[in-house]
């Protein structure tokens, strides 16, 4: 069996074109949603993932706007910050990249972000309203993931679903969102025992743990989805040539460039899975695209008098 590839682009561009109507609409009302990002620092993964998130909403036509606080900032100072862009009404969501400096308490702002600006779904009274089955705004991931289910028909409702890591940004929210779509939710950990007994009774799998390609083929029932929202860079030529001793030309864009991208699903489960998310181009652009999503949704809500009929009818 080779499984069939779950293609989060196509996935994502259906998105954008439905978002682009959306968006087409509220602009006809004189609304443009914008979003603001807060960048602290410069570490160059946070840089390169704003920058990304900045570049879909120029691509969608949504206002973007970048802070740049110093890393040397304290909670105080990035909590006014915060306060400032709550109260503008140009901005509908914000994001602010994590991680944050080591002596800037991260709750703390989560926690300041207005909760209907809080296009991340971080902020406890979202996580709150999701574990009560009345989700507004949901984390980008694994909001991302629902969408890959139902966009490729896979059925959720009964099925055995496990889900590996706890994470408040993945796992958590992940395992909430399964219950309410009435899958029977097993979650696990690093302390977790015999994790590949507990994943081979599975029907799906969704893999977020940040451990690249631990999930082998003798993990997966035949026929299972699996999902792999991992995403690990490895240097390493002789892991590298273990990986992919079954995908030469992947091997070879690692000789090329010293590194490559892997999930936490090993590339061999493709010869048992039903259906399989691809690291690159799974899971990750659904991310940007529920971040816009979201973004769009914040914006029909917060500004919900001003709008026109037809933005606002998505629940
Ligand atoms: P995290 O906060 O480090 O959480 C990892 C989770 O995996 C923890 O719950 C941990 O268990 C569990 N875990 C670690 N090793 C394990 C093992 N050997 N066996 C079983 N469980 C284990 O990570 P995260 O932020 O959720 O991210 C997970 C992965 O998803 C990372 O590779 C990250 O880069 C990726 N990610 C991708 C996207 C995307 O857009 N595609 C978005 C977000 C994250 P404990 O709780 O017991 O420590």
């Amino acid at each position: 069996m080779t499984a069939r590839v779950l293609n989060g682009n196509a996935i994502r561009d259906q998105i954008y074109s439905e978002l682009a109507g959306e968006i087409a609409a509220l602009g006809d009302a004189g609304i443009r949603p914008g979003l603001a990002a807060v960048l602290v620092g410069d570490n160059p993964a946070s840089k390169l993932y704003v920058r990304s998130k900045i570049a879909a909403c120029e691509k969608l036509g949504l206002a973007s706007f970048l802070l740049t606080p110093a890393a040397s900032i304290s909670t105080s100072e990035l909590l006014g910050i915060i306060h400032e862009i709550n109260r503008r009404d140009d901005v509908d969501g914000i994001l602010v990249q994590m991680p944050l400096p080591p002596q800037v308490d991260s709750k703390k702002i989560l926690e300041g972000v207005s909760p209907e600006k809080d296009v991340d779904g971080f902020h406890p009274m979202n996580v709150g309203r999701l574990v009560a089955g009345r989700p507004n705004l949901v984390p980008c991931t694994p909001a991302g993931v629902m969408e890959i289910f139902k966009r490729s028909g896979i059925a959720l409702e009964g099925a055995n679903a496990t889900v590996l890591g706890r994470s408040d940004i993945v796992g958590k929210p992940m395992a909430l969102l399964l219950m309410h779509a009435n899958a029977t939710v097993t979650v696990c950990h690093s302390k977790t025992r015999n994790l590949s007994e507990v994943t081979r009774g599975a029907d799906i799998v969704v893999a977020a743990m940040g451990r690249a390609a631990m999930v082998t083929p003798d993990f997966i029932r035949a026929g299972a989805t699996v999902i792999d929202v991992g995403q690990n860079v490895i240097t390493d030529p002789a892991q590298a040539a273990k990986i992919f001793a079954n995908f030469p030309e992947r091997l070879e864009s690692f000789r090329l460039k010293g590194n490559i991208l892997v999930g936490d699903v090993h590339p061999d489960v493709a010869k048992v899975a039903g259906a399989l998310t691809p690291v690159p181009g799974g899971v990750g652009p659904l991310t940007i695209a529920m971040l816009m999503s979201n973004t769009v949704k914040a914006a029909r809500l917060r500004r919900g008098s001003a709008m026109p009929a037809a933005a606002a009818v998505r629940p």
